[in-house]
């Protein structure tokens, strides 16, 4: 609970609302925000909004202001949560989480960046050079996977495609740009131009000339490579694998109409020499692909001239996703070998910092914001969970009663998706591995069969009358967030691993040992991967329920991030009158007897300048019954507890006007 600042403010904790409404968060949010408070609390959760400008409140004063206090003896801020985390680490071997979430360019990264920063600063001196090494690597790591994983998207230059250090989805290849800083000799070597236009992958969004920014930026991922750890050897087939995306984005197929050859050999050969393998293992992979048939028989299929373009790609996206999981996997272990870091402290107590993506409704929403979207449904699953079990924790700990809490359970939109036979991942799973010709129309008859009777499922089949959707193309989901309608063109295609075996074993037979590092199933024979790769989302889904299974058992903190000028559907996005309610369902108000005494003190009798009491509980009893509000409060072991705000600001009232 905030420390009640100056209501000019607003009110630094939004539990402390007199009505839980949209119009009243909207009010204090924007309050605080004119008067440059960019943070406020919803109880421990830090509600952030991006103020796009440098705020002077990150500066070592405000560090020691907020070093070793409780949350309420300051005004909100991240750095509060850093030490609240930092503390249950050490007192309480905790292992600790701060999931920080919102939209695209809402200050996720950022707010990060800040905590590292903060739980750096207060790490005790004797292990600062080792805590300094490591926060070297970290914020090096932050470089290189920004070079790496981050995609431009239309709202965030900087974008995060990762999780803190998890990756989870990619979308598009980039790392063009990182190469583009190189000098032109370096290039040459790679058997690469200095000209993003002449490449496939690049050319969009190309501008022809190299900036400063892109020569900086590739010295500064450079060097960062380097202060991590990476080889020579390391870097430079980074540059290999970069350069052969580039030139498999050229490669082109024509057809005789018997069958398909490639045009041009000089690409293929260079691909062979980048990837160290040679160049007829090259082309026939790109041309052909390896299939057994039902005796057991493995025979060789060409492709149609289609096939090998939708092969090419998919193999330049693996080579892309290996090479980034592969430098995630290098860094994490990195860090993981030294025995301490602010990170992973002492043996198996953890911070960790998960920077994560919001929720994502655009005007066309696909299968991406698909996976995006029940990601974050499965995280506010957790969220809400872990609040209540943390609110029951306390009345525990302080002898009062718990009572039951009316919330709205997502499980449900949760199984929507991803309930084994019946869940859309299932639906589209299925269609996935039946043979013949399943088109993205036919799989969305399948979900209108299947999830007809569903609340939070509807189609224009399912309702003709609504002409916001194509009979066709579209489907809704009824998020908790709210309604976001998905095209489901292009979901089975997404969906598939299209990426044929040939392309692994190929790689698995490179003589770069780095690059064969990162294909260990390009050893299985044909006969053994005769079973289907596992589905883009079901992956995903795998992923996900690891990731909140490792959250769950952490102690965790919460930074929800906001943009200024599209504040209100974030509000509702981030799930925010949710948590106040579940918050305040109880008692919105809890306050330490000391603390409220030494506040409140002034307002009664019994009690100013001192009181005479046996404890300070009794002498706040007395200040409770002088104002009237015995009905709306608890006597906790340590604190008190009050039902409804309004009590409180009775008090502040009487406060102020003293
Ligand atoms: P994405 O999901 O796309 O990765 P994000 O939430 O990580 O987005 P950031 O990259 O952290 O967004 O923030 C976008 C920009 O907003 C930053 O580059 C910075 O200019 C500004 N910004 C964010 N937080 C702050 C802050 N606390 N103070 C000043 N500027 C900020
Ligand atoms: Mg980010």
């Amino acid at each position: 609970m905030a420390e009640l600042e100056g209501l000019e403010f607003g009110k630094s904790d939004f539990v402390l609302l007199d009505e839980v409404t949209m119009e009243q968060f909207m009010d204090n949010l924007k309050l605080r925000f004119e008067k440059g408070r960019i943070y406020t609390y919803i109880g421990e959760v830090v509600v952030s909004v991006n103020p796009y400008r440098q705020m002077d409140i990150y500066g070592r004063d405000t560090i020691d202001a907020y070093r070793g206090r409780e949350l309420y003896e300051n005004p909100p801020h991240l750095y509060a949560v850093s030490d609240a985390a930092y503390k249950a680490m050490k007192r309480r071997a905790k292992d600790t989480c701060i999931v920080i979430s919102g939209e695209s360019g809402a200050g996720k990264t950022e707010a990060s960046k800040y905590i590292m920063q903060y739980i750096a600063a207060i790490t005790n001196p004797s292990q600062r050079a080792e805590v300094e090494s490591v926060k070297n690597v970290l914020l090096k790591s932050n470089c290189v996977l920004e070079a790496f994983g981050n995609a431009k998207t239309n709202r965030n230059d900087n974008s995060s495609r990762f999780g803190h250090i998890n990756n989870y989805l990619l979308e598009k290849v980039r790392g063009g740009g990182l190469l583009r800083g190189g000098s032109d000799e370096l290039l040459e070597s790679f058997h690469l131009q200095n000209d993003p236009s002449v490449y496939a992958y690049t050319k969009e969004g190309a501008a022809t000339t190299t900036s400063n920014n892109d020569r900086s930026s590739h010295k500064a991922v450079m060097s960062a490579l380097d202060v991590i750890g990476f080889t020579q050897e390391e870097i430079n087939s980074i540059y290999q694998i970069l350069a052969t995306i580039l030139l498999l984005g050229n490669v082109q197929f024509e057809s005789d109409g018997e069958s398909v050859q490639i045009v041009g050999l000089e690409t293929v050969n260079h691909i062979a020499e980048l990837t160290a393998t040679d160049p007829e293992s090259v082309s026939k992979s790109l041309l052909y692909r390896t299939v057994a048939t039902g005796g057991g028989e493995v025979i060789e299929k060409g492709h149609t001239e289609q096939q090998a373009c939708f092969g090419r790609d998919a193999f330049a996206k693996a080579l892309y996703e290996r090479l980034f999981g592969w430098i995630v996997g290098r860094i994490n272990s990195v860090i993981e070998v030294k025995d301490y870091n602010p990170v992973l402290h002492g043996k198996n107590t953890v911070i960790g910092v998960l920077d994560i993506y919001g929720f994502e409704i655009f005007d066309n929403n696909s299968f991406e914001q698909f996976c995006i979207n029940y990601c974050n449904e499965k995280l506010q699953q957790l969220f809400i969970e872990l609040i209540l079990r943390q609110e029951q924790g306390e009345y525990n700990r302080e002898g009062i009663t718990w009572q039951h809490i009316d919330y709205f359970n997502n499980q449900i939109i949760v199984d929507l998706v991803e309930q084994p036979h019946k869940g859309i991942i299932s639906i589209l799973d299925e269609a996935c591995l039946t043979v013949g010709n399943v088109t993205d129309t036919v799989c969305l008859d399948s979900m209108d069969t299947k999830l007809a009777q569903h609340p939070h499922y509807t189609s224009r089949k399912l309702s003709p009358t609504d002409k916001t959707m194509d009979f066709q193309k579209h489907f809704r989901i009824r998020h908790y967030a709210g309604d976001v309608t998905y095209s489901v063109e292009g979901f089975l295609d997404k969906n598939k691993d299209l990426l044929f075996q040939d392309f692994k074993r190929l790689m698995y037979n490179s003589a770069n040992p780095v690059l064969k590092e990162m294909w260990p199933d390009g050893q299985l024979s044909i006969t053994e991967v005769t079973k289907r790769p596992l589905t883009a989302a079901t992956l995903f889904k795998n992923s996900i329920v690891a990731l909140v299974d490792k959250l769950a058992c952490k102690e965790p903190y919460y930074v929800r991030c906001i943009k200024p000028n599209e504040m209100k559907s974030p509000v509702a996005y981030l799930g925010l009158l949710e948590n106040v309610m579940v918050r305040r369902a109880g008692f919105a108000y809890r306050q330490h007897y000391a603390r409220f005494l030494q506040r409140y003190k002034m307002t009664c009798e019994y009690t100013w300048p001192n009181h005479l009491m046996a404890s300070d509980r009794e002498a706040v009893e007395a200040i409770v019954t002088q104002h009237g509000f015995q009905d709306d409060v608890a006597y906790g072991h340590t604190k008190l507890f009050v039902r409804t705000p309004r009590s409180l600001y009775t008090l502040e009232q009487e406060r102020a006007a003293l």
